[in-house]
């Protein structure tokens, strides 16, 4: 009988689907600055068999998957793949995590072909500094690609901002009044050791708590009940809001206990855990004729072995031989 329940009794709904390792920007906390190579085209997912995985995840009690990469929006055809994934009848929701260069651009498209909700990444509201940070002079595009997604319609649009010390500190205040004046949910995550040759040390890392302690000016936090949408994040709004805000505790407030999600690489590979390198391979037995009884039974096998918890914190040091663009973040 199929289950979706692994060994620590956490029902696993979710599916992060990377569709490519490439992305257009070069963040120095996600990409790795030498050693590192995108896949060639033939070793990545093609479309129909990303369809065929969510299928065998869906008949499993997989209901929500999220598109992501490297960046989404730079895989040609996009929206032939969102139009089949929400046409996927077990599916309740499918969203996307942009960089948003291109947003400006998709947003009525993507809008149209089903998914409504959507995240935006930006870590800074200083083009000079976006551009140092990315690696690509990109801001404005960025935010009118926000502006535009709020004109199409998408809710929530949430803006991920990663919080490090040394870059954006001081500017924790301004993106979170973004909640304040705009209907965003802004979310700060904690930076994680991800990957190697990226630009961590654990001096740059800011806890959630600090986080929280830097947004005192702008008024007393109102903690606002969690629904099942809402994965690890614990939300707040600040009186008068028109948005809210999220935090995403990964490293300080460990939330494994609660981690309902599975990643599958570009690459066909399905992750149980973000910090941990077991992957199962789900692209070769695609590739010489598996059936979706076989994909199923490898699902059960990377939720079998998924982790009670993460180690990151505790051992200190880069936790994935994998950077996060060839992970999905
Ligand atoms: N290109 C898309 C984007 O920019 O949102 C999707 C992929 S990106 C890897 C997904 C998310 O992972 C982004 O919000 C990014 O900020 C976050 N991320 C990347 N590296 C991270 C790290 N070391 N710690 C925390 N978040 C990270």
């Amino acid at each position: 009988m199929a289950t979706n329940v692994d060994p620590f009794n956490r029902r696993i709904t979710y599916l992060r689907v990377s569709v490519t390792d490439r992305c257009n920007l070069r963040c120095r906390y996600c990409v790795p600055v030498k050693h590192f190579t995108f896949l060639d085209h033939g070793e990545i997912l093609n479309y129909e068999e990303i369809l065929q995985i969510v299928r065998a995840a869906a008949c499993l009690g997989i209901n929500k998957v999220r598109l992501t990469g490297g960046e989404p929006l730079i895989r040609r055809n996009l929206v032939h793949l969102i139009k089949q994934l929400c046409a996927v009848d077990a599916l309740t929701d499918v969203t996307l995590t942009t960089n948003g260069v291109f947003l400006k651009d998709m947003a009525r498209a993507i809008f149209d072909g089903g998914i409504h909700r959507i995240n935006v990444s930006l870590d800074t509201l200083d083009p000079e500094k976006f551009s140092q940070i990315t690696g690509r002079d990109c801001f404005n595009r960025v935010w009118r690609g926000l502006q535009e997604a709020r004109d199409v319609g998408f809710s929530p649009i949430r803006i991920n901002v990663v919080a490090i010390r040394g870059f954006n500190e001081d500017e924790l205040e301004a993106l979170a009044r973004l909640s304040i004046d705009g209907p965003y949910q802004v979310r700060f995550i904690e930076y994680m050791p991800i990957g190697k040759d990226t630009f961590w040390t654990p001096e740059r890392f800011i806890s959630v708590d600090d986080i929280k302690s830097a947004l005192a000016p702008l008024g007393p936090l109102e903690r606002i009940p969690s629904s099942a949408m809402d994965g690890p994040a614990e939300r707040y709004r600040f009186s008068g809001g028109r948005g809210e805000l999220g935090f995403i505790s990964a490293m300080s407030h460990q939330f494994c206990h609660a981690c309902n999600r599975l990643r599958l690489t570009a690459d066909g590979k399905l992750r149980p855990c973000l910090f941990a390198d077991y992957e199962v391979d789900l692209k070769t037995p695609l590739r010489t004729g598996c059936g979706q009884d076989d994909l199923v039974a490898l699902f059960h096998r990377a939720i079998d072995k998924k982790p009670g918890k993460h180690h990151a914190a505790r051992r200190g040091r880069m936790q994935s031989a994998r950077p996060m663009t060839s992970i999905g973040g």
